[in-house]
């Protein structure tokens, strides 16, 4: 399966690992912020805050 990357040089869409245009590195477009692994994270903070609430800690 093929991946649309955008070079970070130039903004060019590409199939391409390296840019066609520039020959710059071309990498997924898509935010990382949205990845599994922070979700849980941030699922943890709040877990652990409210842990806190309730032996009186905040
Ligand atoms: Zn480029």
């Amino acid at each position: 399966m093929k991946h649309i990357l955008k070079c970070l040089s130039c903004s060019n869409y590409t199939m391409q690992e390296k840019c066609p245009s520039c020959g710059g590195d071309a990498v997924n477009p898509k935010p990382a912020k949205y990845s599994p692994e922070d979700a849980y994270s941030d699922y943890r903070r709040k877990a652990k805050k409210e842990t806190m609430l309730k032996k009186g800690l905040l």
